[in-house]
């Protein structure tokens, strides 16, 4: 787990320790079958950026884990609260009458051939565009020095997943230097699992339910490929804590 954001890696050591998406599937099957999940009894919250080029990510994990219950919105922040959650709780399949979440929440960021974080080349595009957009405004707005987090929220209700993206991302920053943009991606990975960590527990009462919490990044590479980095993963099954190796 990386914790402090100026320890975060450059882009080459993240493409450097990236896997493919239907190996990262592959390992998710595996890992979580050896601790009672199985897509037979999971439901698969996906929490990922509404971005078109996360469609081939989503496509894996529904081939290996159904058909999900889609959390995501810009910058894979969790805007679905804890009556989101409790529907997806609704319909968890329950084969031997246990509740679980397999989380995937996967923010995700372009890496062109010069190792230059946050370009991609889209279909259709004689142009490298951002990826992932939503945090890379962010962080313009961070060099801006725009308005902090706790501060009336500009985009009125215009704007609402950017605002809400700044303020609790950008409430993660530490003083100082403006993170990179593949620091504020983590940043937003972690938001992310706590956000639906919460909800889950709000929506559940006092009912167990187990959670695979499986996290990381999509890179986008230059060659059309995507690939996954910086994974962390742990399940909670009952009041204990297990993590994953990866
Ligand atoms: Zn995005």
């Amino acid at each position: 787990m990386h914790a402090a954001h100026d320890s975060w890696p450059e882009p080459a050591e993240l493409v450097r320790d990236s896997i493919g998406l239907s190996d990262f599937a592959s390992w998710t099957d595996w890992s979580l079958a050896r601790v009672g999940f199985r897509p037979s009894n999971c439901l698969a919250l996906v929490d990922v950026c509404r971005d078109e080029l996360m469609w081939p990510f989503e496509e894996e994990m529904a081939r290996t884990w159904g058909r999900p219950f889609s959390v995501g919105a810009l910058g894979a922040m969790v805007l679905a609260g804890r009556t989101g959650l409790a529907a997806a709780l609704s319909h968890v399949p329950g084969e031997d009458r246990r509740q679980r979440f397999v989380v995937l929440a996967f923010p995700h960021i372009g890496i062109d051939a010069d190792g230059v974080a946050g370009r991609v080349q889209r279909r259709g595009h004689t142009r490298a565009s951002t990826a992932c957009g939503a945090l890379a405004a962010l962080r313009e707005q961070l060099l801006e020095g725009g308005p902090r987090p706790g501060a009336p929220r500009p985009g009125g209700p215009d704007d609402i997943e950017q605002d809400y993206l700044r303020e609790r991302v950008g409430g993660l920053v530490a003083p100082g230097p403006v993170p990179s943009l593949t620091a504020l991606t983590d940043l937003a990975r972690r938001a992310a699992v706590e956000d639906i960590a919460r909800y889950i527990d709000l929506a559940r009462g006092s009912e167990p339910v187990d959670v695979a919490y499986i996290s990381g990044m999509v890179l986008h590479l230059a060659d059309g490929q995507d690939r996954v980095s910086g994974v962390t993963a742990e399940v909670c099954i009952d009041d204990d804590t297990i993590p994953l190796p990866t």
